[in-house]
């Protein structure tokens, strides 16, 4: 792939579109672009950071991008886990820093109107006391964008009974990858008129177009919620009980979040809390939600008896905002406080079957023996979507750690081929796992992806590199 570099002249284009102060070429001021929440080495620098404020200066952009050949990057929040807002051929990054308003909150038609850039729990915040709330949120909704989040079809932790961003994704505005800015969707709960547009570019990671602008269905808030933190003496009884939670209560609980001892273990030394772990070998954390108290605290009730049948050695109660802030905090904090444990890791993202999970996580201990590695594993174990996250060993040089991880990772992945899973679940392919993505999709389903890219990014600008390597039409 031979894309031109961004030349002072090219720069001074940019800044007639964007105006002088929005675009940055200074190398340190430029290294925060050049990395998200992968492992360094996937690390690359941009030529050029702009930092537009409307869909019209960004589609400027992109034709400029696509008469040059300069490859552009668009990056959210910079949260990603798999390398998706890395410039991996260096060229232009948008960053959409400016365009973070919210534009309109319908409550007759229950929806909001945002721009990219929110700050995701922003959009919460903007509902509070409405008895509205947007329901898709990832656990890393502090710091992520929406726009991101749209682009990676976040999940996150409410997932089993709310689903993903995808469910509430009913309009988008985006800037095509050669520079038309076209609307998708609507203010519409049903819509069939033609190909679903939309939810091809919702996940499709930047590589397909940029998006400028969401339409996001609102739910009614539930007025009562509890969490159930419940401890386990192994991980083999936590896991077992996942789907037994769904088919013998005949509850869909609003989450159920899988810790192992280790993870938790790590996190509440990170945060100085004293959750009860020391007995536990696993946790689950559950929560369930509704509108009557009654109905909530009696199916809050079934769930704590079906996990006493089911080798639960404790079940702690928590109904008020303070003690689930508490709990889920620990949850949320897991990714940082393991990377404090191990600063060389990889953080997965495999999603299998719920029926296949103990067999997944069982398989997981017996591959981390194998390689002498520790693997501790949390997520969303109500998914099937759990976070392995291989450490290095630290009497291992950098060069053992790079070989044992390349070979521990194909032992994950053919794991979740052969369980019929996938290679991740929210995060996302990028350039992380792209050398990977034969191993669970098929030579014909990585095609139809190629004619799909080729025929909408013809000089493949946008966003290049990532998901898989395409090599260039014109
Ligand atoms: C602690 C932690 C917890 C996390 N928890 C979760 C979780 O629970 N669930 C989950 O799904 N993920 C989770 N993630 C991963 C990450 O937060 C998500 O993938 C998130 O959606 C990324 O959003 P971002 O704004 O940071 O995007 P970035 O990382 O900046 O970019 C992600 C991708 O989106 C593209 N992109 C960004 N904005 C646009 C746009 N406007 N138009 C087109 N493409 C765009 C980029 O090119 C890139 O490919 C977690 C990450 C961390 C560090």
């Amino acid at each position: 792939m031979k894309y031109n570099q961004v030349t002072p002249a090219i720069v001074s284009q940019l800044s007639d579109i964007v105006g002088k102060k929005y675009i940055i070429t200074d190398e340190e001021k430029m290294s925060t672009y050049s990395h998200d929440e992968t492992p360094p080495q996937y690390a690359h620098m941009p030529e050029a950071v702009v930092i537009p404020r409307k869909a019209e200066e960004i589609a400027e952009i992109v034709k400029l991008a696509n008469r040059e050949l300069i490859p552009i990057t668009p990056r959210g929040g910079g949260t990603g886990l798999s390398g998706g807002s890395i410039p991996s051929f260096g060229g232009i990054v948008i960053s959409f820093e400016r365009m973070n308003s919210i534009l309109e909150i319908d409550y007759n038609n229950m929806l909001i109107v945002v721009e990219p850039g929110v700050i995701t729990s922003e959009i919460n915040v903007s509902l509070e006391g409405s008895g509205l709330f947007y329901a898709g949120y990832p656990m890393s909704l502090l710091s992520c964008f929406i726009g991101g989040n749209v682009a990676e079809d976040a999940g996150g932790g409410k997932a089993i009974k709310y689903g993903v961003t995808s469910r509430y994704v009913i309009g988008l505005e985006i800037v095509t990858p050669t520079g038309e800015i076209v609307q998708l969707g609507g203010k519409l709960v049903k819509d069939v008129t033609g190909y679903n547009l939309k939810q091809l570019i919702v996940g499709s990671e930047g590589t397909l177009g940029i998006v400028t602008k969401i339409i996001l269905k609102l739910s009614p808030m539930p007025r009562y919620m509890v969490d159930l933190l419940v401890l386990f003496k192994d991980t083999r009884s936590a896991i077992r009980l996942v789907p037994k939670i769904m088919m013998e209560c005949g509850i869909t609980p609003t989450s159920i979040e899988y810790m192992d001892q280790l993870s938790v273990k790590t996190t509440c030394d990170y945060l100085n809390e004293s959750l009860p772990y020391h007995n536990a070998g696993a946790m689950l954390l559950i929560e369930v939600d509704g509108n009557k108290e009654e109905h909530v605290d009696a199916d809050a009730d079934l769930i704590g008896e079906l996990c006493f049948q089911n080798e639960a050695i404790e079940v702690y109660v928590a109904d008020n905002n303070t003690t689930r802030e508490r709990i889920w905090s620990v949850r949320r904090n897991i990714d940082e406080a393991l990377r404090i444990l191990s600063p060389v890791q990889t953080d997965e993202d495999t999603v299998v079957p719920i029926a296949a999970i103990t067999e997944f996580v069982e398989e997981i201990e017996k591959i981390a023996e194998k390689y002498n590695i520790l693997i501790p594993s949390f997520g969303h174990a109500g998914d099937g979507n759990l976070h392995p996250t291989l450490l290095k060993n630290p009497d291992s040089t950098m060069e053992e750690w790079f070989e044992t991880e390349e070979k521990a990772l194909r032992d994950i992945y053919g794991l979740c081929k052969k369980l019929g899973g996938k290679i991740t679940g929210e995060h996302g392919i990028g350039c992380k796992r792209k050398k990977y993505l034969n191993i669970v999709t098929s030579e014909a389903e990585v095609e139809m992806m190629k004619k799909i890219k080729q025929a909408l990014d013809p000089n493949n600008i946008m966003n290049p590199g990532k998901i898989f390597d395409i090599t260039c039409s014109s």
